[in-house]
């Protein structure tokens, strides 16, 4: 028998407009979610730079001034807390408007073995202090061109090659590998500190995560690095990979595209 229920229609039709609406009601409770999580994130840790300097200037006001070496000790330590302020603002933005799409890639042509030499000259001091060696392997040697934002691959070497050189051990050895194939150039960072535990290993991409937070902010790290780092190579087009063994070292993996 033919069904001639006249409602039939409408009912499955209202049925996939409530479906429909409940879905898009779930993606905005997400995305509140999301929002309500990230100020509180912020919040938190813009405060703690904050009550530390505050804590040593008041110190100072105090009484701590009128002795020369407490005074410089607790100077320097406001000084401290600022440029930790400072850093996670600009990584804040940075990150926001990733986020959003609101930057625009610059593609241009870059030589990444040029950007790595660069990277190694800026980190020189402080890996020189912990007696870590920086190498390059390219292979073929010389120029390694890929298209990407100069600035931007720029950051996301240098976010890369810096925790590699402060995570890592004193007398290690962080290489850089570039190598072409017939389309891609593939980058890796390795180093031989003591590694990422594997439950650690699917969080550290997010923003805020840190494996241990003390020792973290001790190496001057805002939490943000590799949540930049992520969205970075995601408006490439590209995906970072990281594999890593306690004990023995971290290496991280992404592609980009060659050009001649
Ligand atoms: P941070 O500013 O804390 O360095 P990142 O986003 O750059 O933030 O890194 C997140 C966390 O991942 C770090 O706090 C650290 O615990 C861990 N990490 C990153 N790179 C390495 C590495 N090469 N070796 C060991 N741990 C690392």
């Amino acid at each position: 028998i033919k069904n001639t229920n006249p409602f039939k229609k409408l009912n499955d039709e209202i049925f996939v407009y409530v479906a429909k609406k409940q879905k898009e009601i779930d993606e905005l409770k997400r995305l509140e979610l999301f929002r309500r999580e990230f100020l509180a994130d912020v919040s938190h840790e813009l405060k703690t730079p904050i009550f530390a300097a505050q804590g040593f200037i008041h110190t100072l006001i105090d009484g701590a001034v009128d002795d020369e070496r407490v005074r410089d000790k607790f100077l320097s330590k406001a000084a401290k807390s600022l440029d930790g302020l400072d850093a996670l603002v600009k990584d804040l933005v940075a990150l926001s408007q990733l986020e959003t799409g609101e930057v625009k890639m610059n593609f241009d042509r870059v030589d990444m073995a040029h950007v790595t030499h660069e990277i190694f000259e800026q980190l020189e001091k402080i890996a020189h202090a912990k007696r870590t060696s920086l190498v390059l392997k390219s292979t073929p040697p010389g120029p390694v061109w890929v298209k990407a934002d100069a600035q931007r691959i720029l950051q996301v070497m240098t976010n890369l090659i810096e925790n590699a050189v402060k995570y890592g051990n004193e007398n290690g050895h962080v290489q850089v590998n570039l190598e072409e194939d017939k389309k891609f150039v593939l980058v890796s960072i390795r180093d031989d500190g003591p590694g990422i535990p594997p439950e650690h290993l699917s969080r550290i991409f997010e923003r805020f995560y840190r494996v241990e937070k003390s020792r973290s902010k001790d190496r001057g790290g805002t939490g943000l690095g590799l949540a930049i780092v992520k969205h970075i190579l995601n408006a490439h087009k590209s995906k970072i990979s990281v594999m890593s063994k306690v004990d023995k070292g971290t290496t991280f993996r992404f592609k980009l595209e060659r050009v001649d």
